[in-house]
């Protein structure tokens, strides 16, 4: 290359720097009203579609977001230890900017799983009977370079997941409520922050979990975080014990309506949402959605409705359908 060459691409280079901010790793994905949804609630639903995120789950907002400060400040190596949709996030992440990322799953984390992180380039380590012991092992082998992605309670990721609400609010879409599942509560953390951003602290959250991981319920009765004995429920990406402090923290200072449904709604949602919109989410997602399949009184007087369809990639059709067959009070 000639010297005229070179100037040339070095100021392209720093223009490009200055002025051009980096792309992120999450898209902006489509706002729909739910035809369907809207007729058989009774009000407009708007559906916020994460479930096109290209790894499977809107994690990939504050995860990625959340790698992206640790891939500027130097790490060199992400490790995660979700074997669901964060870990998902965090290898896709990886595999985008060119770090190696390590995932610690337990035994009991299944091969779809392991197999879905391997195919995004992750070593995957299986260690321990729960996640409890993956956890362990893999803070103990954080290095100084590395960086410990944290699946939901990090204020990174919530910063991260803002974005979500920023693109509906560009969009001009107004809502009088948001509805969001809730595992460990970093999606909500992150919605909340977004409406506060845009002068929308008075919009409710309504905040659903299903009955055997409800965290968040349990935390509200009691006025402070509560450690659940086990999860029960399918929706697994629910499945966080405890809440974050921050979760609990936005009941105390804006309207969140805490609500749970049944694991078989949940599942039934699943099945309806792939009928009407050929999409396939898991019950996690699917919790969200039952309160928009028939008119729900936790939606109370609410007009128009803005559901994050959170998605999840880790759920195949057989297995949703298995799980409704098992279900006590399931059409299946
Ligand atoms: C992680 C996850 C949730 C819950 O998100 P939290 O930030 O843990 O509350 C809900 N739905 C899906 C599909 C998820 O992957």
């Amino acid at each position: 290359m000639n010297v005229a060459a070179v100037n040339c691409t070095e100021r392209l280079r720093s223009r490009w720097r200055v002025t051009l901010p980096a792309m992120p790793l999450h898209l902006d994905t489509p706002l729909i009203e739910s035809h369907p949804l809207s007729l058989a609630s009774g009000r407009r639903i708007f559906l916020k579609l994460d479930v096109l995120q290209p790894s499977g789950s809107f994690k990939l907002r504050g995860i990625g977001h959340a790698c992206e400060v640790h891939h500027a400040r130097g790490a060199t190596r992400f490790v995660s230890s979700s074997g669901g949709n964060a870990g998902l996030a965090v290898a896709y992440a990886g595999r985008r900017l060119g770090v190696p990322v390590t995932v610690f799953v337990p035994e009991s984390s299944t091969t779809t799983a392991r197999m879905l992180l391997a195919r995004e380039n992750a070593e995957v380590v299986v260690h321990g009977a729960s996640w409890q012991e993956a956890n362990d092992l893999a803070l103990s082998r954080v290095g100084a370079a590395d960086a410990f992605i944290h699946p939901f309670d990090d204020p990174l990721v919530w910063h991260g997941h803002a974005s979500l609400v920023d693109e509906v609010v560009a969009e001009g879409l107004t809502f009088d409520a948001v509805v969001v599942s809730v595992g460990g509560g970093g999606l909500m953390c992150g919605v909340a922050e977004g409406l506060r951003r845009h002068g929308l602290d008075h919009v409710p959250i309504v905040a659903v979990e299903t009955t055997g991981a409800a965290s968040l319920r349990a935390a509200v009765e009691a006025g402070e975080l509560v450690t659940l004995d086990a999860i029960t429920s399918v929706a697994t990406s629910l499945g966080s014990r405890r809440v974050a402090a921050q979760a609990l923290a936005w009941t105390q200072e804006r309207p969140v309506h805490s609500v749970v449904v049944s694991d078989a709604d949940a599942l039934d949602a699943c099945e309806r949402f792939l009928a009407d919109h050929r999409m396939l989410v898991e019950p996690a997602c699917g919790a969200s959605l039952a309160l928009a399949g028939a008119p729900h009184e936790a939606l109370g007087p609410f007009e128009r409705v803005l559901v994050v369809t959170c998605g999840g990639a880790t759920a195949t059709i057989d297995q949703i359908r298995r799980w409704a067959r098992s279900e006590p009070g399931s059409d299946l």
